[in-house]
């Protein structure tokens, strides 16, 4: 009996995406291929969360990247006005050990060094910027800026926000900005009120602050304001706005910008798309932020990007007929990352507003919702197992 060859799967994009990919489908005895654009492997945009819903998918395979032996768990986050008063505080870690994970605060070059060891012998190539793809009867074929191609069984599009693949196969689409910019970076710097662990955001009128001890003494923060989408694509401003933006703030806000150099600030504007129904034809499919771009505001798209390659995997494993797989893999992840994304993109809206009657009801939803709802609203999205069991099945 002759088995079949072993699938070969092209992933473009090395991103928390693109790598999980290629982890987990490595894990299901699948050849994978990794392409990224950029000529070295560094991460963009300082740390991130990591929540359990992520670590618990990878384990749906077998997979434990350990983040407890190298990161910070993330026990509460704090929610403080501007100036730095309590108004709630949200106690993960009982939801996290109710659901059996941690969830965690990491700088980006942490997850994605583990990733690259779990990836093992993968080949990543570099420089590889792909601009589209041709499917066929033989599999499908990437082309890249260079004249080069690669071809494949599948190819997975996990090339993110402004995805080529996204673009072959759905066309040209406007994003939506809603007119904000992101500030973001991970100073070396200690401050008596951000302890080990610590995590915190500050609710301000249309700009918000986020802080969190992220261990080997660094922390990470980020900042948010309001401002035309075209400034915010391309912001061009100095510390000095942003220190006057948060001036009057908590004490360790003000701190937290004096301690960042200016080139260790990194600008991102706010933008999301409208969700994309159908996210592959044939053998394509796509992953991560090229399929559901999200809103940051629930610290969630590297983490359903991970769910996502889990997923994935589990669909290729032994598969015979390599699109009706896709397709399988796709109709399990529309409902979940619908949901989120659109959770965000309310989220944020929330977060960024400056309507007086909303800030209102913001601080009083947050200080007197009960417990349970709010415990429910990060279960909903942390318990991993209760989200893939509602998945649409084929
Ligand atoms: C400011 C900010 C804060 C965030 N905070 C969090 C957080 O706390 N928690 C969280 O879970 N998520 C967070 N996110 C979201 C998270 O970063 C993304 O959802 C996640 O990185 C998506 O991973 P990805 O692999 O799909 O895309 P990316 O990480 O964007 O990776 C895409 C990769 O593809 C490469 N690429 C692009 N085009 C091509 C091409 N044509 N050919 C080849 N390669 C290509 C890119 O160079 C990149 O390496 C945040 C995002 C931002 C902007």
């Amino acid at each position: 009996m002759t088995s079949r060859p072993k699938v070969r799967a092209l992933v473009v994009g090395a991103g928390i995406g693109g790598l999980t990919a290629a982890v987990t489908l490595r894990s299901v005895g699948v050849d994978v291929e990794v392409y990224e654009r950029a000529r070295e492997l560094k991460p963009a945009g300082g740390a991130l969360s990591l929540m359990s819903n992520a670590v618990l998918a990878l384990r749906t395979l077998g997979i434990d990247l350990k983040l407890e032996e190298h990161v910070e768990i993330l026990e509460q986050l704090h929610f403080r006005t501007k100036r730095g008063k309590l108004i709630r505080t949200l106690e993960f870690k009982e939801i996290c050990d109710r659901l059996g994970a941690p969830s965690f605060g990491l700088h980006r070059a942490e997850l994605q060094s583990l990733l690259l060891a779990a990836a093992g012998d993968v080949p990543v190539t570099l420089g590889a910027q792909a601009t589209g793809y041709e499917a066929g009867a033989d599999g499908v074929r990437v082309r890249f800026a260079d004249g080069s191609e690669a071809h494949g069984d599948v190819l997975i599009g996990a090339d993110g926000f402004n995805s080529a693949i996204r673009r072959t196969l759905a066309g040209p689409e406007t994003p939506f900005e809603p007119g904000y910019v992101c500030w973001v970076a991970t100073p070396h710097f200690s401050h008596p009120a951000i302890p080990k662990q610590y995590g915190a955001h500050y609710w301000g009128r249309g700009r918000r602050f986020g802080i969190a001890n992220i261990g080997k003494g660094q922390v990470y923060w980020w900042g948010t304001k309001n401002m035309p989408a075209e400034q915010a694509r391309d912001w061009q401003g100095t510390r000095a706005e942003i220190e006057q933006t948060y001036a009057g703030w908590a004490p360790e806000v003000e701190a937290c910008i004096q301690a960042t150099p200016p080139e260790e600030i990194t600008a991102f504007p706010a933008r999301d798309r409208p969700f994309l129904e159908r996210w592959g034809e044939g053998p394509v499919t796509l992953l991560g932020d090229a399929a559901h771009p999200m809103m940051t505001s629930l610290g969630q798209g590297a983490a359903i990007a991970m769910e996502d390659a889990a997923v994935l995997a589990h669909h290729l494993k032994g598969a015979e007929d390599l699109p009706a797989a896709l397709r399988g893999y796709e109709r399990a992840r529309l409902a979940r990352t619908r949901s989120v994304v659109a959770a965000a993109h309310s989220l944020s809206e929330l977060e960024q507003t400056e309507r007086l009657t909303q800030l209102a009801g913001r601080r009083l939803f947050f200080t007197f919702a009960p417990r349970s709802v709010l415990d429910k609203q990060n279960i909903d999205l942390l318990d991993y197992h209760a989200a893939a069991a509602a998945e649409v099945t084929p």
